[in-house]
């Protein structure tokens, strides 16, 4: 199979001198090896050009060697500093060794069956562990699917079967995915809709609490949004509310305390599946074991994804037991969804998340981010806000003059940031918040010294 293009043949001399295989053995210090990104990546992202769509974007043209705790080793030596976690999956590190022990053992003994063909002990262990941990102690059932977007999109038909009704409301700046169902959930169209409708009917669209812009309380900002679901859908229609506790790719937005209670407890008065959309807060991630706690919210249906598996597709529809089996027999299901291997490497992962201090670490690695980029705030007027919980931690960048967004500053910050060997990623309705997902075992060194790398880029500016 080989070919004229080296990188086919793998960096052999930018290996030697650098970690040879992930995991946690990879050196835990950024180095720049040559400019980013380098010519090994340069002819990968040629080939990319030719054989893959430019739909498919890359946020930062460097293709991966290896990674593990903290850094990403790019195909030219670089050592990168990763603060996005393939957005917020590899919260356990990427290669850890007993997900790889884990996945390892299930592919000696078979890789699939089709769940809903033969059974297997890890789909059920997967949906015990998930009726356990997440929040509420009433009888629960899990299903198990692959992408957050399939987990969404069955969180609406358990809710429509369960209620008889069809409409489902969703928020401002809200991003469910990118199948059609998910796209008329997700707000911003640029570049996830364009184009791309009709999107699927009864989606209604209320206004979020979002202190930074609109600085109402949170009950103010519930109650705004329940009046205008009353008057323009009627509560009796709707059947299910579904809601990220922090948003994701929306901005990193933080409801205002008071926000979320207040939806619940309209939800339950009125019959309403409220639906938490955790598949970017879930497993540790914002200091929690799910973003929900943070109020005491629990909800009727929970969808994750993301980190459950220590970077293995699967993801998960959990909910109240009379909701999740008022579904007919067959009514739920799919060729891949709880693969085998991917349900091994969601217990390694969740074995991590509940008894390997990765919920602290969140909390800590939020306390040291937030300290940071709120004394680099303190010195530009840019950084608009500082928000998050845990380790899922924005800035928001503005026009000091005005308070508009600014998505071409936080364009150069990201490219500058990008150029010293930091991987950032952006995110916002306005495309004008900067996003801090990194890893949950990355250690402080590599915290400071990305900070101290952001600290200098706002500062040129
Ligand atoms: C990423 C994300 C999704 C979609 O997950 P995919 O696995 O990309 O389909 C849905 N909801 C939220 C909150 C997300 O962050």
């Amino acid at each position: 199979m080989a070919t004229t293009a080296p990188a086919q043949q793998g960096p052999a001399s930018a290996r030697s001198d650098h970690a040879q295989t992930g995991g946690p053995g990879v050196p835990q210090s950024r180095l720049l090896a040559t400019e980013i990104p380098g010519p090994r990546s340069r002819a990968l992202q040629e080939r990319k050009a030719a054989a893959v769509p430019r739909g498919v974007g890359i946020t930062l043209p460097v293709f991966t060697d290896v990674a593990g705790g903290g850094i990403l080793v790019d195909v030219d030596g670089n050592r990168l500093i990763d603060l996005g976690s393939g957005i917020a999956v590899t919260g356990v590190g990427n290669g850890e060794p007993t997900v790889v022990r884990a996945v390892t053992a299930q592919i000696e003994r078979f890789t699939h069956t089709c769940f809903t063909i033969t059974g297997y002990d890890g789909y059920v262990e997967v949906a015990e562990a998930l009726n356990r941990l997440t929040p509420g102690d009433h009888e629960k059932r899990t299903a198990l699917f692959n992408s957050g977007a399939e987990a969404v999109e069955n969180a609406v038909k358990v809710a429509r079967v369960a209620t008889g009704r069809d409409t489902v409301v969703v928020f401002d700046h809200a991003y469910h995915g990118r199948t059609n169902l998910t796209m008329a959930m997700t707000a911003k169209s640029m570049p996830y809709k364009h184009g791309f409708g009709p999107f699927a009917p009864s989606v209604h669209r209320a206004p979020l609490s979002y202190p930074f812009r609109d600085g109402l309380s949170g009950p103010d900002a519930a109650a705004a949004a329940i009046h205008q679901i009353e008057k323009q859908v009627g509560a009796d229609q709707v059947a299910a509310l579904v809601i990220e506790p922090i948003q994701g790719e929306g901005g990193f937005v933080v409801p205002a305390p008071g926000f979320l209670p207040a939806l619940a407890a309209w939800a339950s008065a009125n019959g309403i599946v409220f639906v938490a959309d955790e598949i970017q807060t879930g497993f540790a991630r914002t200091g929690r074991m799910f973003a929900c706690e943070d109020e005491g919210v629990v909800p009727d249906i929970i969808t994750t994804a993301k980190g459950i598996a220590g970077g293995m597709p699967l993801s998960a529809v959990t909910g109240r037991a009379e909701l999740m089996d008022a579904v007919h027999v067959g009514g739920l299901g799919g060729t891949y969804g709880g693969n085998p291997v991917a349900c091994a490497a969601a217990l390694a992962a969740i074995e991590l998340f509940e008894h390997g201090g990765l919920v602290e670490r969140a909390a800590a690695i939020g306390t040291l981010l937030t300290d940071r980029l709120s004394r680099i705030r303190d010195a530009n007027p840019c950084i608009g806000d500082v928000r998050g919980r845990g380790a899922m931690i924005a800035i928001e960048i503005v026009d000091p003059s005005t308070g508009a967004p600014d998505a071409a500053t936080t364009g150069r910050i990201a490219a500058g940031a990008h150029a010293q060997g930091v991987i950032l990623l952006t995110c916002g309705t306005d495309s004008n918040v900067i996003r801090f997902l990194p890893p949950l075992v990355i250690d402080d060194a590599l915290l400071h010294d990305a900070m101290d790398v952001l600290d200098s880029v706002v500062t040129a500016l």
